[in-house]
């Protein structure tokens, strides 16, 4: 009949939560969709961006067609065909390389990557061009996280699953605000509550946000004080003895000198660092004690520090000192931001991992990468990080940079010290699906990506569930999968190993290259990912063996002792210090309605409305001070720019404390809405995640 549809089973590309969508085309190619009834994560739940993700991939009006490029500098960019844009790229690389040696050029990827098209890149690049620059905008988002796990694990592995939810009494939830961010994990989360009131959540955010709505306390701290309030809580669980004495013998290292570290400062020191009450430490300790199944959940608010990693290892301090972890309901649950981060570090798509999370500074590890891939030696020396990759454009020693389905102009901190950058480099690519983004503006050569809906491929999730993309539509124009791009470019620069069949071939390869590893995913491939529609690894191709929900649960840690480790971490925060000049610290982050830079949320009516500009969260009383009016428009100031923009006065805020969203970027030629003038490009030393969620800065009324 005529109103006969077909039907497809995909995931949302938005954040880590993975939720299931069912996706029907009509015989005009118009799609629809709903939430996927069967799927594990969501069973057919979908937030407000998820919902409405069908039209983004109906409404094509912002999308790019065809390459593009221009021949120098000087000149307007011209239509051209695929093999003149490759082949001149391939030509422009081919100099660069042979005059400057292969780290003068640079891969810039993102989490919203599909696992195949991460897994040809870092292949092309470690593995043939000779160069780690490799590195993706999971670096602003997961990497604190992941050296945390990986210091206190031996793994970069969240061992818990989603059911784990429905398991736990005690919910820890740090620098999150999972009811916008994480919607449908968050609803899990408030039906549990609701079903079993004796369940207690406590939140911990400089900001009173919805995901406080239903919390039974709220710490309020100062932004920055995260490992001291963790501490204090360590100190009381110690103090009174509700540590897991026989866990914390048998399976971890370094307690001694954890219980030393955190009995250096008394909980009412604690308390006056941190802005809350020593009872409402107290309390949130009880909490912890009284659980069965305790659940650390955090994002941004930990990762995005210049302390990210020592803020992740305090809080999984807790989960092991209470032995929560490995055991149905418990463990810590870094919430993934992306929704392909964790498939782009299990193929090694970081400046300083290799596939299956091998080490790059292991000579056998790099040997046995070296051997499968066939291509030339993979070089010892880290590649450049996000942030760095900016910084060696604009001394020169970066000389080109494909930017692959991100927008750094608007996200990466300090961004118009990176507008610099990009200005000064000798060649930029932009692959991307849409005519927006601010990079356009700085392409020698724009390639056409195909989106959502338009190509197959995997992703994996914040529970390490990995499901499959269906293609459901062809891409506009001459739009390509990003895989194809890259494959294609490999060809055009000479290399074998990059003629796939198809997009299964490179998931096979990538398979192929974890057996043996603790991410063994040799098991999976397209065909179990439809038939079970999603699994979570470790999933090894041994007989008996399946998917693995929990990690842990024999207590076995991926350390060489096989122990988890206690690390002692030191309550200093060294992000850049408020003065009188620069007096409120400022914090950024998501809006429930938004995603990243608006790309695609942007063009959905329904979610503009949410919260339709950028606006300065302020307390009142600073308001009050200031002579700040609701609405009245602010300038911002930093040590490195400026924003102008109106203000919101909201009592939720912490005084001292001000907010903006991060999604705005350039409108019109103007750039005062985008929060990123004036954060700091301070990095984690370790993980080298920026330090967005602190910087000092002035507000007065414009
Ligand atoms: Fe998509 Fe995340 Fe919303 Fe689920 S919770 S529908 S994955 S944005």
């Amino acid at each position: 009949s005529t109103n006969r549809k077909e039907t497809y089973s995909s995931t949302c590309c938005y954040c880590g939560t993975g939720c299931g969508i069912l996706v029907s085309k009509d015989k005009k190619g118009v799609v629809s969709l709903e939430g996927d009834a069967d799927h594990p994560v969501n069973k057919g739940m979908l937030c407000s961006k998820g919902m409405n993700l069908h039209h983004t991939a109906n409404d094509t009006s912002d999308r790019l067609l065809y390459p593009q490029m221009r021949f120098n500098k000087n000149m307007p960019l011209q239509r051209v065909n695929w093999d003149t844009a490759l082949e001149r790229t391939a030509a422009v690389f081919k100099t660069f390389i042979d005059k400057y040696g292969p780290d003068s050029v640079a891969f810039y990827m993102s989490g919203q990557c599909l696992t195949e098209e991460y897994y040809v890149v870092n292949k092309l690049m470690k593995g043939f061009i000779g160069s780690n620059n490799i590195d993706t905008n999971s670096r602003l988002c997961m990497s604190s996280a992941v050296v945390g796990y990986k210091m206190a694990l031996g793994e970069d592995s969240v061992p818990i699953c989603y059911d784990d939810i429905e398991l736990a009494d005690c919910f820890m939830v740090t620098g999150a605000n999972p009811a916008w961010c994480h919607p449908i994990i968050w609803r899990r989360v408030e039906a549990h509550k609701s079903a079993n009131p004796n369940v207690k959540i406590i939140v911990i955010d400089p900001r009173k946000t919805d995901t406080c709505s239903i919390a039974d306390l709220h710490l309020q701290l100062n932004p920055g004080t995260d490992i001291t309030l963790n501490n204090a809580i360590g100190r009381i669980l110690i103090e009174q003895g509700n540590i897991d004495y026989a866990f914390v013998a048998h399976h971890t290292e370094g307690y001694e000198r954890y219980k030393q570290s955190v009995f250096e400062r008394s909980v009412q020191e604690a308390a006056e660092i941190c802005g809350v009450p020593a009872k409402d430490i107290e309390l949130a300790a009880a909490y912890i004690a009284a659980s069965k199944g305790f659940l650390t959940m955090w994002t941004m608010g930990l990762n995005q520090s210049a302390v990210g990693v020592n803020k992740n290892l305090s809080l999984i301090n807790l989960n092991l000192i209470t032995g929560h972890i490995g055991k149905p309901g418990s463990g810590p649950f870094s919430l993934t931001g992306q929704p392909n981060a964790m498939g782009g570090r299990e193929v090694g798509g970081l400046s300083n991992l290799l596939p299956a999370h091998r080490v790059l500074n292991n000579p056998e590890h790099r040997a046995e990468v070296e051997k499968f891939w066939g291509g030339g030696s993979i070089s010892a020396q880290p590649g450049l990080t996000a942030t760095e990759m900016f910084e060696a454009l604009e001394s020169g020693k970066l000389k080109a940079i494909w930017i692959m389905c991100t927008n750094p102009l608007v996200s990466l901190p300090d961004v118009r010290k990176a507008e610099k950058a990009l200005r000064k480099a000798k060649y930029v690519v932009v692959q991307d699906i849409s005519n927006k983004p601010e990079t356009l503006a700085y392409a020698d050569v724009i390639l056409p990506a195909a989106t959502w809906l338009e190509k197959e491929g995997t992703m994996t999730n914040s529970e390490r569930r990995i499901s499959h993309l269906s293609k459901v539509i062809d891409a506009p124009g001459e739009a390509l999968p990003d895989r194809e791009i890259i494959c294609r470019f490999a060809q055009k620069m000479g290399y074998q190993g990059f003629d796939y069949k198809d997009d299964q071939a490179v998931y096979k390869e990538h398979a192929a290259l974890t057996a043996g590893t603790n991410i063994d995913v040799s098991g999976v491939d397209y065909e179990v990912l439809k038939t079970q529609k999603t699994v979570q690894w470790p999933y090894p191709k041994v007989a008996g063996s399946g998917e693995t929900k929990r990690l842990f649960t024999d207590k076995q840690f991926y350390t060489p002792s096989s122990k988890a480790i206690l690390h002692p971490v030191a309550d200093q925060n060294t992000s850049e210090g408020t003065d009188d000049d620069f007096p409120f610290v400022l914090t950024t982050g998501r809006i429930r309605d938004q995603w990243h830079t608006m790309s695609k949320t942007g063009k959905v009516n329904k979610l503009n409305r949410h919260i339709p500009k950028a606006m300065l969260e302020i307390h009142p009383d600073d308001a009050f001070l200031l002579g700040i009016k609701e609405d009245d428009v602010v300038e911002v100031r930093s040590r490195r720019g400026d924003v102008r923009l109106k203000a919101k006065l909201s009592d939720g805020i912490k005084p001292g404390v001000v907010f903006l969203p991060m999604h705005w970027g350039k409108l019109l030629n103007n750039d005062l809405n985008r929060a990123n003038n004036l954060t700091n490009s301070l990095l984690d030393p370790i993980s080298k995640e920026p330090d967005f969620k602190y910087c000092a800065v002035s507000v007065q009324k414009f």
